[in-house]
Order: C-alpha cells, then sequence, then structure tokens
C-alpha cells in the first residue's frame, strides 16, 4: 500500500504507537495519533510527535475522525474485536497493528516467538545464540524496541529475531516469519479473548502467512499445539521432553537433536537456566539456531555464555541458609507451576495481585512442593481459599512484609520465591517495579 498523502489513525500511544506514527510519517502518510489517557500524561511524546508533524489528539475520540481514513493502526492493548474496528473493516477500511504495519517494509528474514510464557527468554536466547555465530541480528517486537524502530532506524541485520504476542498477531494481515515458534499455550488474558479457544486461535496466527519453505517449531508435548499441523504450510520441526526420536529432544543427561539428517548433542550440565520450563526453552531455540545453519560447537559455548533475564526465576541471594528468587514476571498460574517444578527444596511462595480472570485452582497443583504460601494484592484472598487447606497461609501488607513473614515461615535450606500467577498493576507500575521491590526488601532483610 503508499502511503504518500493518505490519511492513517494510529490508536494508542504506547512506545509501539509512537513509533508507528513516526514511520508512517516517514512514509509520506498524513498521520493522526489518538490515546485515551489525559494531555498531562501523554505530553512528553506529544511534544516530539507534534513537532515531526504528527497530529496528536489525547484524552480520547469522536468516532468521526476515522471517516475517510485509509488505514487504522491498533496498539496491542486496544482490543480488534471492538464494535468501532469491525464496523471500520466492514467500510473496507484497513484495520492493522504495529507488528503488520512495519513489516511490510521488511525483507529480511523474521523469526518470530509466541507462547504462554518463555517469549522473552527465548526470543533473547535465540537472538544470543545467532549474534555468537557471527550474524547481525535485530531482537525486538513485544520486548525492547519495537518492528516499526528497526525500520526506521535503516541499520540492516541478517536475520530479525521477534517476540510476538497474542495482541499482535490478532492483528496481522500478511505478516510471514520463515520460522515460527510456539512454546506453549496455557490459560492467559483471558480479560481480553472470549475463551482458551480463541487465545489458542490468535497464537496459532503465526503459522497463517508461512509457506513450505518456512519453519514452524512446535512443543511436541502439547497435543493443542501439536494438533495445529494439519493447518500450516511450513516445515514442522518439533522439541520435546517427553518424545525422543525426531527435532530437538532430551534423552537422559543430554539434549539431542535429528534435524535435515544431521545428529547431535550437548550435555544438559551447567546450563544457564533453570527448570523444565527453561529446557523447553532451550530446545526451541536450539532447534531455530540449526535451522539457520549454526554447528554443533558453536552453540554450545553461546548456550552456555547465554545470561539470563532479571525477574524470571533470577536468584537474588541468601541469607541464614534459604535461597531468595526473584521470578515478578509470572503473570499467570501456569508460569508459577513452572518456577515450582524448578526447585527440588521446600518453597515459600510469595504469590497474589491482579488476576487476568484466570483460575487460580490450578495452583493446587503445586501444593506439595509449598512450605508455606504469603498472599498479597487484589487476589490474596482467593489464594488463600485455594491454597489454604493445603499450606499454611499468610497475608502481607506490602513488598516488605512479604519478604519478612516469608523468611520466617522457612526453614534452613528452603527457597523463597515470589511468583505471583498475577499482574502486578494493583500494587506496582509493573512486573519489574514489582520484582526490584522484592529484591530491595531482600537486601534489607539481609542488612
Ligand atoms: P513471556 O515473554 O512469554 O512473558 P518470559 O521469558 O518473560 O516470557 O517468562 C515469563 C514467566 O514465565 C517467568 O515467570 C518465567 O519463569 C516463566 N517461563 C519461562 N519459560 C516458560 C515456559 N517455557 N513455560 C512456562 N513458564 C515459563
Amino acid at each position: 500500500m503508499t502511503l504518500e498523502g493518505k490519511r492513517v489513525i494510529v490508536v494508542g500511544m504506547g512506545r509501539s504507537g509512537q513509533a508507528a506514527s513516526k514511520l508512517l510519517k516517514a512514509k509520506g502518510a498524513e498521520v493522526l495519533v489518538t490515546d485515551m489517557r489525559p494531555e498531562g500524561e501523554v505530553a512528553a511524546a506529544k511534544g516530539e510527535l507534534e513537532a515531526l508533524g504528527i497530529e496528536v489528539k489525547a484524552g480520547g475520540y469522536d468516532p468521526d475522525v476515522f471517516k475517510g481514513v485509509s488505514l487504522v493502526v491498533l496498539s496491542p492493548g486496544v482490543d480488534p474485536k471492538e464494535a468501532l474496528w469491525q464496523g471500520l473493516r466492514e467500510e473496507g477500511i484497513e484495520v492493522v497493528g504495529e507488528l503488520e504495519l512495519a513489516s511490510w517494509w521488511v525483507s529480511e528474514p523474521i523469526i518470530a516467538v509466541t507462547g504462554t510464557n518463555g517469549k522473552s527468554t527465548t526470543t533473547s536466547l535465540i537472538g544470543h545464540l545467532l549474534r555468537m555465530a557471527g550474524k547481525r541480528i535485530f531482537v525486538g517486537g513485544n520486548i525492547g524496541a519495537p518492528l516499526s524502530e528497526y525500520v526506521l532506524d535503516g541499520e540492516r541485520a541478517d536475520l530479525l529475531v521477534l517476540e510476538v504476542s497474542s495482541f499482535q498477531l490478532e492483528t496481522i494481515r500478511g505478516f510471514r516469519p520463515h520460522i515460527s515458534v510456539f512454546l506453549n499455550i496455557s490459560q492467559d488474558h483471558l480479560d481480553r479473548h472470549r475463551d482458551f479457544r480463541e487465545y489458542l486461535l490468535a497464537k496459532a496466527r503465526i503459522f497463517e502467512n508461512q509457506r513450505e519453505d518456512d519453519f514452524a517449531v512446535l512443543n511436541r508435548d502439547d497435543p493443542r499445539i501439536w494438533g495445529l499441523i494439519p493447518g500450516i504450510r511450513a516445515r514442522p520441526i518439533p522439541f520435546s521432553r517427553m518424545k525422543t526420536q525426531e527435532g530437538v529432544f532430551v534423552d537422559g543427561d543430554s539434549i539431542r537433536w535429528s534435524l535435515s539428517g544431521e545428529e547431535g548433542e550437548i550435555s544438559l550440565g551447567g546450563l544457564p537456566l533453570m527448570g523444565p520450563h527453561n529446557l523447553e526453552n532451550i530446545m526451541a531455540s536450539l532447534a531455530v539456531a540449526l535451522i539457520c545453519g549454526v554447528g554443533r560447537e558453536g552453540i554450545e559455548e553461546a548456550l552456555r555464555s547465554f545470561e539470563p533475564l532479571p525477574h524470571r526465576l533470577q536468584f537474588v541471594g541468601e541469607f541464614r541458609g534459604v535461597s531468595f528468587y526473584d521470578d515478578s514476571k509470572a503473570t499467570n498460574p501456569d508460569a508459577t507451576l513452572r518456577a515450582l517444578e524448578a526447585f527440588s527444596r521446600p518453597v515459600v511462595l510469595i504469590a497474589g495481585g491482579l488476576n487476568k480472570g484466570l483460575d487460580l485452582g490450578v495452583l493446587r497443583e503445586g501444593a506439595d512442593r509449598l512450605r508455606a504460601i504469603v498472599t498479597m494484592g487484589e487476589s490474596a484472598s482467593r489464594l488463600e481459599e485455594v491454597l489454604g487447606k493445603e499450606v499454611p497461609a499468610v497475608r502481607a501488607c506490602s513488598m516488605d512484609d512479604a519478604v519478612r513473614k516469608a523468611f520466617l515461615l522457612a526453614r534452613p535450606g528452603d527457597i523463597v520465591l515470589l511468583s505471583p500467577a498475577c499482574a502486578s498493576f494493583d500494587m506496582f507500575r509493573d512486573y519489574k517495579h514489582r520484582g526490584e521491590a522484592f529484591q530491595e526488601a531482600v537486601r534489607r532483610l539481609k542488612g
């Protein structure tokens, strides 16, 4: 689509909305960007965009502004199923997301990673493996820089590694990764997706535009993901902890692979990421690196030099025999269950926050690993209902209080784990702020 002189509206002025606006402007479009937030909250961005000749409308919009536009770009936070956008589509107006938009100017091969959990870890690890193999790599999308920033920046990479969320995939049209990775699926974002099936199908759109010469790296152990194959044109490459035959898999103390007639293995000892879930992330990343032609020696060395991301099962310190781990990024129950699986010692779990419409009852599956639970935030009483009969449950009013109470409940050798199973916005700015508060509280406890 040529955008020269066309009227385009960008809805949402977060980092991706701002990047999309700048990209559209650079492509010659006449751009209006809108946001529901009041003027005062978006003042800095507003000034910057206006200086570029982009019109900014804060504090909501009149639906009439969309009359006669050529294109509407929705931010991931905006639900494309709302009647307003459906109506525009029926009028023949194109409504897409920032990922789709930016992809129109990308000709380099794209590696895209989706799943409920582990996207950032896997995207970063793939980027690391390929960089160490000497390739010029851009890592971004749903983490770090949006794809529009890459397009605008002008510096070229050999390959792009993108984290993509279900919200971004809901608004694609032609987005086509050369390699798609679907890590796992469990309940999340049911405040936005009508039901689990809709969430699964949004994620499955990652394969929609792939062709026979593309690759789909899929979790062989989840029948809902593996079951997508009949609808996929790309060549499926499985990774598995359970099945030892093809693709990348666990065999005894090794990760082995059998891919396009090539076989190899590396030992599980000394890997930089803990827990079975991270083994899956590692296998998916290995599959991508192998498809991209990285050799075994290079992979093994690169893998061992990867530094885990903060707030994902991050070791924070030890005090009187108790080890503290920050898994603040666990914003759904499955991530918390996976974190519990990573430890062989009893865990005092700090959990709770803003529940996204998810069934916290599944946390009972992890009860046998718990010494006790310390609850906080809006979902505290629900967590007490779910786990209070199985293990001691104590309420905390702040992160400092939670860390102190957890420490008192722990015995030497135990783990204190922050893995909330919920979003952070009831008490914190975001998961990073929550994780930092935890780490600070641990430091204070030690001091
Ligand atoms: P995302 O970008 O999908 O949110 P992250 O890598 O940031 O993924 O990890 C989010 C949370 O999920 C962390 O708590 C992490 O420990 C957990 N996690 C990471 N990988 C997996 C996985 N493969 N399965 C389940 N949970 C995982």
